[in-house]
Formats: C-alpha cells, structure tokens, sequence
C-alpha cells in the first residue's frame, strides 16, 4: 500500500494516528532548523514537519517544490497560535519519522500558486503543470459532476446512451468541416462531425426513441473565449415528442447539473419566452435577465412628434440606466459612439436632473420635445432623478439590437454575480435572412418544422415563418439549440425548394437520410447542450478554455503537443496527398 491517508482529508479527528501519505511538495519553509513542508495532492494540501536531524530524514535539504514524496509519521494538533482557519486541513500536522523520495522535480516554469497570474501560452505549454494548480482541479471536478448529473438525469428519463460515429460525411450544421483524408480510397475524404444530428434522426427511424449521448463535435471555425474547434455537447433526440418535451427533458437535466455544482442558486423551473419577447425586453436572442434595465417602447411616446430624428422612424426605444445620470461628457459620446458603430443612426441620451424639486430630463436635443413628449419619457421608462436614458430609433432591428448591446455594455454582471438564470427561447424565425440571390436562410438547419399556423406563409411571407426550433440560454449565454424535425416529405420538399437545394445536392449531402425516411419516420425533435459553456458559467468562468483539459490557444494550436504539425512524406503519398504549399510556421 502506497499511502494510508489522502493528505487534504486529515483533520482533527486524526489527531493520534498514524498516517502514510504521498503527494507533491507544493512549498517549503525552513524555521529555527525544523523544515515545514505543504504536500499537495488531489485532496488539497497538508503541513508536515521535518526534523533533518533526526537520521533518515537529512535527504530533506534537497527537498524542492514539485518533488513528489511518500512520508510516514503521526498525525498532531498543530502548536497554539499556528493553526490556520483558511485551510482545511489547518488544525492539525504531520510529524514526519520516515520519508522515501518518490520522483524529484526541475523547478517549475512557472509557480503554481493559483494567485499568481500566468501567460496562458505558458500554461498551456506546460497544461499538466497548469492542472495541478487549484483552480483547474475544481473546474475540471466541476466538469466530471456536471457530466454525472446529467447523464443521470438523462438515464431516469429511460434515455439510451448510444454512441455514433466520429468519421462520417458532411453534417449540415453550417459550419466548415474538419476532413480526414482516406487511405484505402484515395482522393476521397470523411468529415468529422458538425453534431450526431443526422445519426440521431435515423435513431429516431430506428425506433430508439429516446437517445442522448455525451457527444464530442468538431467545427472548422474561427476560435473565440466561447468557441473551441471540438467541443462537447449532451445531444439528444425524441420520437412523439412535442417541443415542450423536450425543453422539459432537457430541463431536468441542466436543472440536475445546478443542483450538483451549486446547490440552491438554480431554478426548479426554466422559464419560456418567445424570440420575439426577447428582442423586445432585451434586444437580444440570449437574454440575459440576472438583471433588468429592459428595453421600453416609446412608440406611443412620439407617435406625434416632430423631432426629425424619432418622427416616422418604425421603432423607438429606450433604455433607463439607473444612477448614470451624471456620467461624464467623455462616457456619454463614448455611448453615441459605440451606438453607430453598432450600426444605428444616432443615439440620443439625455439625463434626468433635479429642478426645483422635479425630475427634468436635460440634454442637446430635449428643446425639440414637447413638454408631453418629455414626461412621457419619464413616465414609460420610470425615470427618476440621477438616472441616464438613452433611447434609439430606426428600423426594429437595428433599435432593439443597439439598445440590447449596449444594455449589456452598462449593466451586465460578471459571470459568476447573480445565481444561474435559465430561460428557453422559443419560436425562432425559420430563416435568418436571404442570400445575394434571394434564397431564404436557415436559421437553424433544413430539417427544422415550421409552426404549423405558419406553414401557408412558407412560400409567401417566409421571413415571418416561425419555426419550433429553441434555444437555452444561462446568463446570457447560448447553451444550446434544438428544434422539432421535418418528418414530413412534402413539407421537406417545400422547404429545400425555398433554400435552392436541387435534388442532386440533396441526394449528395443527405440522401441517405431521406431515403430512411420513406420508411416511416416517426415526428421527432430533438436538443443539445454545450457542456464546455454550461461548465464555464457554473465555474465562474468566462473562457470555456479554463474548463478544459487540453483546450486549443485562440489561433487553433497546441503549444504542448505542437499540434498542428507537417506529415511525413511517406503518410502524404499513403493518402495519395500533395501539399501544394509548404507550410508556413505561425
Ligand atoms: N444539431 C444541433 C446542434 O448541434 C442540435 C439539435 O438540433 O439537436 O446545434
């Protein structure tokens, strides 16, 4: 038996016994001729006290940190005036009588002391240095818990776990694929999955029923603090299933995952709002509502008014922020600014002051408002004195859109303030906008089910077909994506028709699919979770590389393992590859 006792687990019931433990010396600190050492393990760290006179310790002088040691002695209550609160283990030591030298170590490239701030390419370089440090350990438990949870929650919901393939063709998730090339049929390639999507369609045809499976998806995109090129997802699907289904599925499973990591901050519900709702309250499609500061319609306001820049204008909306109202000159025209940079004519802000005792909006243009038009503004929004309102105008769009960005701008929390705040975004338009040439596109993926009250519309009005696809946002974080699938040919075929994919493309991309589908596809919808976001959030991380083991720096590499590297010569002509340029080292 290598050890006894895990070092973080001592405490003072201990005190007395005997313990053999092992871990890595996370510092030392030599007193009066006694050196006190911090052993590190999984468990959290632990004091032990070394007397080098005593024969067989004296090897404790070359003693280093990172040296991993196993060490035998008896368990004491630590000295009156030494025992430290902030640790866990604080109460008690370990008196050391014998200690084996187990592996020794260089010194670190870097301390890893979690209050020490790091260049991230170095811990990267060095990630399983980085994982030792306390920080990482908790993510990654998180991670593990996080994963438990919901597979647990999945399981008591009589889901099967089935896995699917990791070298398949194309997936119609929108992204660029990441390809591997063939080696037995040269020339040719498979794509490494976008999402299970297709293969858990066919599940569904294959009668399964209900499918999760904890799913690594890849996508060739540009990498951002919430975007890595593999990423995992909790993908599920659902025969007879309305989308109410499978939010409520999907639901107890993120619930569960809450529960698990922060217990009593998350909800026992998540809410539903439409998209439309969400725009409007909040000007964006990921709601963040830890907090308010909520878009209000002043239509009503100005629907009279002559002031150029609201009069005719199809939205007008403000914002009021509270306790703003004498921001600087500088900080204002840094709003305006970043209004137009966002796409919007103008902003116009003005702020609420006290005058003889009442509240009075001043600003530039308030001489344009009629004395109606000014308490209206006070009024809708609930101004009051010390408050900034900044209000936009323009197509709705753009209005919502400004206002929703620069709402976030001012008020939101860091990721880690408010507790953990799902909300459901349903009935998403079907398409998004429309290409050069006038072809609608999705907004999701081509096998998403229009409303069923929208379907006439499909062909004449599609930008206002909604469709039962939904999204789940945490804190205004997109955690994931689902929708109700087409299993109807005729409506497919519309649908495809509308997005100009001939038959030969459909044939090419998802033939196999539709052919499974003339054998009795039964309705299915379906749903997934980005676990690196939901992990991050319940973390209290803003960049989802924080929770990953061996995440990829922004620019896609991997300093440890170098990654992506040349091929050798041999392995190219194997493929029957030619790299037509050589490859620039970034
Ligand atoms: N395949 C979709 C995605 O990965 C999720 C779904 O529609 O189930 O975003």
């Amino acid at each position: 038996m290598m050890r006894t006792h895990r070092p973080g687990e001592l405490r003072a019931d201990h005190i007395g016994n005997r313990a053999t433990i092992c871990g890595w010396v996370a510092n030392r600190r030599d007193h009066g001729g006694v050196a006190f050492l911090d052993i590190r393990d999984a468990t959290g760290l632990l004091q032990i006290v070394v007397d080098p006179a005593k024969a067989g310790l004296e090897g404790i002088k070359q003693v280093r940190s990172e040296w991993v040691l196993q060490i035998e002695g008896e368990i004491t209550a630590r000295p009156d005036g030494t025992v430290n609160d902030t640790m866990p283990t604080g109460a008690v030591e370990l008196v050391v009588d014998s200690l084996t030298v187990l592996s020794e170590s260089e010194p670190p490239p870097f301390p890893l002391d979690e209050r020490v701030d790091v260049d991230e390419t170095l811990r990267l370089r060095h990630r399983y240095l980085d994982l030792r440090r306390t920080p990482m350990q908790k993510n990654l438990r998180t991670r593990a818990l996080v994963n438990k949870a919901m597979r647990a929650a999945m399981d008591d919901q009589d889901f099967v776990e089935i896995e699917t393939p990791m070298l398949i063709a194309s997936t119609p998730e929108g992204a660029r694929d990441f390809v591997v090339p063939s080696r037995l049929h040269p020339g040719t390639f498979y794509a490494l999955p976008q999402s299970p999507q297709l293969f858990k369609q066919l599940l569904m045809v294959g009668g399964f029923d209900r499918y999760y499976q904890i799913a690594r998806c890849l996508r060739d995109e540009d990498l951002r603090a919430d975007r890595q090129f593999e990423f995992m997802q909790l993908d599920i699907e659902m025969t007879f299933a309305t989308q109410n289904d499978v939010q409520d599925a999907v639901g107890k499973a993120v619930i569960a995952a809450a529960e698990a990591v922060r217990p009593g901050e998350g909800p026992t519900e998540v809410p539903r709002m439409t998209w439309h709702e969400a725009m409007e309250r909040f000007g964006s499609d990921k709601p963040d509502i830890r907090f308010g500061m909520e878009l209000t319609d002043l239509a009503a306001v100005f629907a009279t008014t002559e002031f150029r820049a609201f009069a005719g204008a199809a939205a007008v909306k403000g914002v009021c922020v509270d306790g703003q109202g004498e921001a600087s000159r500088n900080v204002v025209d840094g709003l305006v600014e970043r209004a137009k940079q966002l796409g919007a004519a103008g902003l116009v802000w003005m702020r609420v002051r006290d005058v003889d005792g009442v509240a009075t909006l001043e600003s530039p243009v308030v001489k344009f408002l009629s004395p109606d038009e000014q308490a209206g503004v006070l009024q809708t929004l609930g101004a009051t004195v010390g408050d900034l309102v900044l209000i936009a105008a323009g197509d709705w769009h753009t209005t919502v859109g400004v206002l929703g960005q620069l709402r976030l701008d001012l008020g939101r929390p860091p990721v880690n303030v408010g507790g953990l705040h799902f909300v459901w975004v349903v009935d998403f338009p079907l398409f998004d906008g429309v290409t050069d040439q006038g072809k609608p596109i999705s907004a999701h993926h081509p096998f998403t089910m229009p409303h069923e009250e929208d379907i006439d519309k499909l062909e004449s009005d599609p930008l206002s077909v909604r469709s039962q696809a939904y999204d789940l946002v945490l804190n205004g974080w997109e955690l994931g994506s689902g929708s109700v699938r087409i299993h109807r040919r005729d409506v497919q075929a519309r649908i495809f028709a509308l997005l100009g994919i001939s038959e030969a493309e459909q044939q090419q991309k998802f033939g196999f699919l539709l052919d499974a589908f003339r054998f009795g596809p039964p309705p299915h919808a379906g749903f997934a979770v980005g676990i690196d976001r939901i992990v991050a959030i319940m973390s209290g991380e803003e960049n989802i590389r924080e929770v990953i083991a061996f995440p990829k720096t922004q620019s896609g590499a991997d300093p440890m393992t170098n990654a992506p590297s040349a091929i050798e010569e041999v392995q190219l002509r194997e493929l029957g590859l030619q790299v037509r340029k050589a490859p620039t080292k970034s």
